[in-house]
């Protein structure tokens, strides 16, 4: 269903009539290995790129969206006329009607991800269940798209899955088989499915686990590359394997206890980082090197390296480490006003 194998060489109306080639006649990319099942898909990414540049484009006018740090639209000064035109009306449409959403938890957005990767061969979204609007302004910019960044975007997105391939190849299997022990949860029956971007989030990565588990990782953001991208690869699969770990935590709260905001997510990305590290002695955990433990995760490296480190270890059981963190937990800092 969702690699429907369709050739596509396109002309471009707007490129004064060049034929130019879509791209391959798959997006699936190899070097996912047994685990991973690779994408460098053409709607996805153009979605993305200028859902990035609309949300630039809204911030220089005093809208506070944050997002990544580098740019990727098309250079502008190598468009024609109709193609500045046609590209700019697009972007309109994503500042007035998309950049105000989040693409992970905005449901428009989940479900626009959703159907724009079931077609991610298709020459142009036709009979899609996008808003009109949404299927409009992508129909309108992809020549553009087409003719310009996608061909560099497709190959930086290879490229990335190229460098993990050898990463995944030598490690992989053994770090799956580490994560769903840690999590008490198997490794998914199928391979994961994982959009390549060129530009994601803020976060530079985001997954959805439903109706499957489905990540989308920036491969141009610079904190996506080598055993980081590898670390990401990692975590944005154990969003759907945390789960149980998740309720544990829940249930150890429950009687009153008071726990630190988003332990979850920490517990997660604590594990993943330690668990690369077991297997690339030199790999620096993206949490430490984003500094993600001060300011709003402030006060949870400590209590990971005391109480769920053992459990990583083999010290402990999950239930214990869980107990320990929770005991220790202290509360959120307060909202800013
Ligand atoms: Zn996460």
């Amino acid at each position: 269903m969702r690699n429907i194998l369709t050739a596509l060489a396109v002309v471009s109306l707007l490129s004064g009539g060049t034929a130019v080639h879509a791209g391959p006649p798959t997006a699936l990319v190899s070097g996912g290995g047994t685990l991973f099942e690779f994408h460098s898909a053409f709607w996805m990414n153009l979605h993305h790129v200028l859902h990035e540049q609309a949300r630039r484009n809204a911030v220089t006018k005093g809208a506070n969206h944050w997002g990544p740090s580098y740019p990727v639209a098309p250079d502008a000064a190598a468009l024609t006329e109709p193609q500045r035109k046609a590209w700019n009306e697009a972007l309109d449409y994503y500042e007035r009607a998309v950049v105000g959403r989040d693409l992970l938890f905005d449901s428009h957005l989940w479900w626009a991800k959703n159907v724009v990767s079931r077609h991610e061969t298709d020459e142009t979204l036709t009979d899609v269940d996008l808003a009109p609007g949404l299927r409009a302004a992508l129909n309108l910019a992809a020549p553009v798209y087409r003719a310009t960044a996608w061909p560099a975007h497709d190959a930086a997105n290879r490229a990335w899955a190229a460098a993990q391939a050898v990463l995944l190849k030598a490690k992989g299997a053994a770090i799956a088989q580490d994560i769903s022990a840690t999590f008490v949860t198997p490794w998914p029956k199928d391979k994961v499915r994982v959009d390549l971007v060129a530009v994601a989030n803020g976060d530079g990565a985001y997954t959805s686990t439903m109706p499957q588990l489905h990540a989308v990782v920036a491969t141009q953001d610079p904190r996506d590359q080598g055993t980081r991208g590898l670390e990401i690869l990692f975590h944005e699969t154990s969003h759907g394997l945390i789960q149980g770990t998740q309720r544990a935590l829940d249930r150890s709260a429950f009687d009153g206890r008071v726990v630190l905001g988003d332990l979850w997510h920490t517990v997660l990305f604590y594990s993943v980082g330690e668990i690369i590290k077991r297997h690339f002695k030199e790999h620096a955990p993206y949490a430490e090197v984003e500094k993600l433990y001060t300011g709003r995760w402030d006060g949870h490296l400590p209590l990971l390296t005391q109480h769920w480190k053992p459990y990583l270890d083999g010290k402990t059981t999950r239930q214990q480490a869980v107990d320990a963190l929770v005991a220790h937990a202290i509360p959120p800092p307060p909202r800013a006003p």
